[in-house]
């Protein structure tokens, strides 16, 4: 063998056994030194011409380790760059992380608890001075697991969603909006997280049914004067500790309990607040008591029906939790706390009606899991409403698609419903809002460049707003913040509109919609289109082997680095590739992780195999089809071409797990299994003819799995183009190739085909008759073949049937009447006959003795089986359960008697 221009060892050999640890990192870093994760045919006519072929790698944050979640998104998208880099796109996987603003926040605030410091202890800039640490040990060791996951993505342009880039697409973003009228400033009912101290937007909030009761309260009318009369008014709530709050009781206008009521006062029993009762439709009469407490500054309800009425808004809350001075005797209490000394004193008043005890859903914050509290807060609002409009319609008219087609009524759905979004935080880490108020004259500056005068009276006393932005905010704009807008960049004008967007489903509502609102806002005039992708493609999670969700709390989380240790990168990525289908969840296995190691091991074993047979003069150009003449390599050539085909069908079609199991079944169970058994009878015989055929399919099963596993393929595909140079000229499989359906077309044979599976049900048919009857794996038999149609074929490949079926000799006749009908086994198959003469099978003499003796003994049992059943003292006593026992014993045993006897008469 000549020496690989290679990645590997150096070795011209292949060791007996593949190693996975010897090769990845090898082979890795010789792609990546050599710059083949890059972009590299940039022309989009003529000769050389290429289509883009973007994906825009969703940011992992920040904070955690690599999971199994993490393992399956490099493995997909990697496998659709590498497959469309082989179809000689012009291809970009762009690379990225994202900042994570509440969870890095928490982390760092939790570092600091434990030094019992606050971060406005440390303040602000040493706050972020640590977090920038953390964020740069944590950003480099992700970037390192995505490259022992094998992700070919070009790192040379890796993203950052707080780098200077992003910083500059972020304000544009945001003083376009606010110029349009898209972002304004308002106090509203937002959510509060008294642990995190900041506001959540509404799909942060997560709802769970939690006890809780329903508190039935008097409220006493006010008479003229304002006083309290005997008369009551009885609400129902939740949330006792708002009462101090309430600015109204308000009840249906058709109620007719409550209509006369309307006009009149009622006193809030917790402070003796005057609160007018009011009629409005929003009340259900059929809720509660049909009588609604309105608390504007705590129910987003409430909220509602104070801005129809005028209502005062009182919030009796502080940012951590506790109530404030306007809750008057609770001041300085903390929430839950205070609910119980309202009810208690509501108690001791005889205000108390009854207490129901009730399950209701409450909201969580979805990272701290604390209770979300409705507050009144002056924050930051996209106008989402508006921008969703295009973002609906883009998806209604197929500009984007979304793969599985089910997820676009979910995208719209909620689009249609969608409210505005309040995307300021009151953390430290992220984008700090890029506004600055003025003392002198209350004017908002909106700048790109930190200003150093107020743009309404030029006066030098302005602060920046304190809050950052939601985190998603900046990653909204990934798709184009990535290529460099709002600059006028080679890399937008090359890659803008990208190909597909690939994530999980559980981030359709944070992530997917708001980049398609943000970039169809930013890029509407754009030339290329406006849409930032055009297929969104998502994928399921990945869970434990009983289908549980992974979580730490469950200990049932996989480690993918682990199992790279023990399966090898490419055996982690078939186990999750195989498992995979769009929008559905998967479990792991060890199965399917075993499954990979050994497709990896079989695909060297096999190589290593065809590789060492090849020698010196061999000529190894692929014959024409015309050139072909053995059956077995028409047929074999014929099924690569098929699987080419359907390979090529499932790919575009997103199904990769399909793909790949067309791609192993045909190299295992066709290729493996049978074509180089049948081509090893040849060689043995001095025939040179197969080599071509062996190296040809060798190399492109080689190209066909390479997306799915990129090691172990390139470290063998690197002998093969030693022994034969690739027709392109490519050094790396990586570059290569990929088997195209029409290039094949001509090596289409129905006939061969057609012909191969009938030898092949011939072969399992003998096969079949030798495991029945046990004969040894070592022993020739003689058979005949009833071969009706496929005699040709069965006479042209009668060495190979003699091998695979141990049979000789083996007569191959044309009709069941010339193979003999007496003494033997026979089997009648879809495409004729075998039938084994009994002589052959075994010795006689001794195969009659030992069934002789087998006789024997099942008789033995049948006599004492019967006679147990016969004794009238045991059928009596026994419980019916053992007796039926017994008697499906005795039956058991008569029919092994009576198959035993027929073997013996069969031999004679
Ligand atoms: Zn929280
Ligand atoms: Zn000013």
């Amino acid at each position: 063998m000549t020496t690989p221009t290679t990645p590997a060892s150096g070795s011209t050999e292949m060791a007996p056994a593949y190693t996975p640890a010897d090769v990845e990192q090898r082979v890795y870093e010789w792609w990546e030194s050599r710059g083949l994760f890059k972009p590299s045919r940039p022309e989009r006519s003529g000769p050389n011409a290429a289509q883009p072929f973007t994906i825009i790698m969703p940011p992992p944050n920040l904070t955690g380790e690599l999971h199994l979640g993490h393992a399956l998104v490099v493995s997909l998208q990697d496998a659709l760059t590498r497959w469309h880099r082989m179809l000689g796109d012009d291809t970009l996987w762009l690379p990225g992380v994202d900042h994570a603003a509440i969870a890095v926040n928490a982390i760092i605030e939790r570092q600091l608890a434990a030094e019992k410091l606050s971060r406005h202890d440390v303040g602000r800039d040493a706050f972020l001075d640590r977090t920038w640490t953390f964020v740069n040990s944590s950003r480099a060791r992700i970037m390192e697991q995505h490259r022992r996951l094998g992700a070919s993505a070009d790192w040379e342009r890796e993203a950052f969603t707080m780098d200077a880039a992003r910083e500059v697409a972020v304000r544009q973003t945001f003083k376009n909006l606010y110029d349009d009228g898209l972002i304004y400033r308002a106090e509203r009912l937002i959510n509060w997280c008294v642990d995190c101290e900041s506001a959540i937007s509404d799909i942060e909030v997560e709802y769970e049914d939690e006890p809780g009761a329903f508190w039935h309260v008097r409220y006493a009318i006010a008479d003229a004067e304002d006083h309290p009369t005997d008369a009551n008014i009885i609400i129902a709530t939740t949330r006792p500790e708002t009462i101090p709050a309430d600015t109204a009781i308000a009840v249906n206008p058709e109620d007719p309990r409550y209509a006369h009521l309307i006009g009149q006062h009622a006193i809030v029993p917790t402070n003796g607040r005057v609160i007018p009762i009011i009629g409005d439709a929003a009340v259900v009469i059929d809720a509660g008591t049909g009588a609604l407490k309105v608390t504007p500054g705590h129910d987003p309800v409430d909220f509602e029906i104070g801005q129809r009425h005028g209502l005062e808004i009182i919030s009796i809350m502080n940012n951590d939790g506790t109530l404030n001075a306007d809750a008057g005797q609770y001041e300085g209490i903390e929430r839950f706390e205070a609910r119980k000394r309202v009810v208690a004193d509501l108690e001791t008043a005889g205000r108390m009606e009854k207490i129901d005890p009730y399950t209701h859903p409450v909201g969580h914050c979805q990272r701290s899991r604390t209770i979300v509290e409705p507050l009144i807060s002056l924050q930051w609002w996209v106008d989402a409403k508006t921008l969703a409009g295009p973002a609906i319609e883009a998806v209604k008219s197929g500009q984007i698609k979304f793969v599985p087609p089910r997820f676009e009524r979910v995208y719209e759905h909620w689009m249609e419903n969608i409210r505005d979004w309040c995307i300021s935080r009151q953390i430290w880490w992220g984008h700090r809002i890029p506004v600055w108020y003025c003392d002198e004259c209350d004017h908002i500056t909106v700048a790109l460049v930190t200003p150093t005068a107020c743009e309404g009276c030029g006066g030098a006393m302005i602060r920046q707003d304190e809050d950052t932005l939601d985190t998603w905010f900046s990653s909204g704009l990934w798709p184009h913040s990535t290529l460099g807008w709002p600059e006028d960049t080679d890399d937008l004008k090359r890659f803008y509109p990208t190909q597909v967007m690939e994530t999980a489903y559980d981030i359709i509502f944070f992530w997917v919609a708001r980049m398609i609102m943000l970039s169809l806002y930013n890029m509407k005039d754009w030339p290329g289109g406006a849409i930032p992708f055009d297929t969104v493609y998502l994928h399921g999670l990945v869970r434990a082997s009983d289908g549980a969700k992974m979580s730490k709390s469950r200990g049932n989380v996989i480690d993918p680095l682990e199992q790279i240790g023990k399966y090898g990168t490419d055996g982690l990525r078939f186990a999750l590739l195989s498992g995979t289908s769009p929008g559905n969840d998967q479990r792991i296995t060890d199965d399917r992780l075993e499954a990979g190691r050994n497709l990896s091991n079989k695909l060297w074993n096999a190589s290593r195999f065809v590789l060492t047979l090849i020698e010196d003069g061999d000529d190894l150009a692929l014959p024409a089809p015309s050139a072909l003449a053995a059956i077995e390599d028409r047929w074999i050539l014929s099924r690569l071409a098929h699987v080419t085909h359907e390979i090529d069908a499932l790919l575009r079609r997103f199904e990769l797990a399909e793909g790949l199991r067309q791609a192993r079944d045909f190299f295992w169970d066709e290729f493996a299994d049978w074509y180089i058994e049948l081509a090893k009878v040849r060689i043995r015989a001095g025939d040179r003819t197969p080599m071509p055929v062996l190296l040809h399919v060798v190399d492109q099963v080689l190209r066909l799995l390479h997306p799915f596993m990129p090691f172990v393929t390139e470290e063998i595909w690197q002998r093969v183009i030693a022994l034969r140079p690739d027709a392109d000229g490519a050094s790396a499989l990586i570059v290569a190739r990929y088997p195209k359906p029409d290039a094949l077309a001509a090596y289409v044979d129905d006939d061969a085909e057609r012909q191969l599976v009938a030898v092949q049900d011939f072969v399992r048919g003998i096969r079949n008759i030798r495991a029945e009857k046990r004969v040894d794996a070592g022993r020739w038999v003689e058979a005949y073949i009833v071969a009706a149609d496929a005699q040709a074929a069965a006479t042209s490949m009668l060495p190979a049937l003699e091998q695979l079926a141990r049979a000789r000799p083996l007569h191959i006749v044309a009709t069941a009447a010339d193979a003999p009908s007496e003494g033997v086994v026979t089997t009648v198959l879809s495409v004729g006959q075998v039938a084994l003469p009994m002589a052959g099978l075994f010795d006689l003499d001794a195969e009659r003795a030992r069934l002789a003796k087998q006789v024997t003994e099942a008789e033995g049992e049948v006599e004492r089986q019967a006679a147990k059943l016969g004794n009238e003292q045991f059928r009596s006593r026994a419980p019916a359960d053992v007796v039926a026992k017994e008697e499906e014993r005795l039956a058991t045993a008569r029919g092994r008697l009576d198959g035993l006897r027929a073997s013996l008469a069969e031999i004679g």
